[in-house]
């Protein structure tokens, strides 16, 4: 069975992707800043449970050195790398207007959400078209975000980084279409997890007033699904492509 990398899999919408490849007998690697001790029982609980093998790492997916020490020591552990998950990422860490928002906010967001994913996938793809063994189905998932489009003046640092990913999952996918590797944007809008839990009220209501179409807050398991759809290559013929896994929140209305 197929490999898989997801970076940021120790929380949040990660967890669920890693609770559903592996639930769909995928071999899986995942990564957070650092390794807790729950996170490596996690790693082994799921194993047991799955049978497939699951291994966690600790990798900052903003520094060089352990995005490379990341992919040495998954290519250790499985051999080939089929899908990688580009799904760590930060919030900043104050929400202020776009007039007082720090060059430091900035770059921390560009570093980890932009830079950090591209230069993963530049290093994975690499690999990938090195290793011509693999009959399996291979592919490259980024984990963008609808504020890709949508302005939100008071983290603009964040919408900035996910429009940066956008244009990267295109540019991947035109570089990377004669290797046979498609490369896709999932697209979240309001997902339950750490990262929306300080604006919990605020999206509660904003859900009840019709923000998105399917009155609910997504879920982990429905970005899990979304990879699992397309890590098993159901979506085998097309690339470059985004898929909004929103409850119908950009569906346009008036
Ligand atoms: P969480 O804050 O809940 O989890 C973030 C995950 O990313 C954690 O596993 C964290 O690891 C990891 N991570 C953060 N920075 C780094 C880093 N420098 N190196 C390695 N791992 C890192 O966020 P979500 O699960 O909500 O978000 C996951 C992705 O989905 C992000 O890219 C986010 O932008 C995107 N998204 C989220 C939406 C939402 O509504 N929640 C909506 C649209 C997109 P650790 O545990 O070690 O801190």
């Amino acid at each position: 069975m197929a490999s898989v990398l997801v970076t940021g899999g120790t929380r949040g919408i990660g967890a669920g992707i890693v609770d559903t490849l592996v639930a769909h007998g995928f071999n899986v690697g995942f990564c957070g800043r650092s390794l807790r001790p729950e996170t490596e029982a996690r790693a082994q609980a799921l194993s047991g449970t799955y049978g497939v093998k699951v291994r966690a790492y600790a990798c900052d997916i903003s520094d060089a050195a352990s995005r490379e020490a990341l992919l040495d020591a998954f290519t250790a552990d499985f051999g080939s790398l089929e899908v990688l998950v580009n799904n760590a990422g930060i919030a900043p860490k104050v929400r202020c207007d776009l007039l007082d928002m720090s060059e430091e906010s900035f770059e921390e967001l560009l570093r980890t959400n932009l830079q950090g994913p591209f230069f993963l996938t530049q290093s994975a793809a690499r690999r990938m078209i090195a290793d011509a063994k693999t009959t399996e189905f291979r592919c490259i998932i980024n984990i963008g975000s609808v504020s890709a489009d949508y302005v939100s003046v008071n983290r603009g640092e964040y919408c900035l980084s996910k429009a940066g990913v956008a244009m990267a999952t295109k540019l991947w996918a035109v570089r990377l279409a004669d290797a046979q590797i498609p490369v896709y944007e999932l697209r979240p809008g309001v997902i339950r997890s750490d990262m929306t839990a300080g604006v919990a009220e605020k999206y509660d209501k904003m859900i009840a007033d019709g923000l998105t179409l399917q009155k609910r807050w997504g879920t982990p398991a429905d970005v899990g699904r979304a990879v699992a759809a397309l890590a098993t290559g159901s979506l085998a013929y097309s690339t470059g492509e985004v898929i909004n896994i929103d409850g119908g929140l950009t569906v346009l209305r008036f």
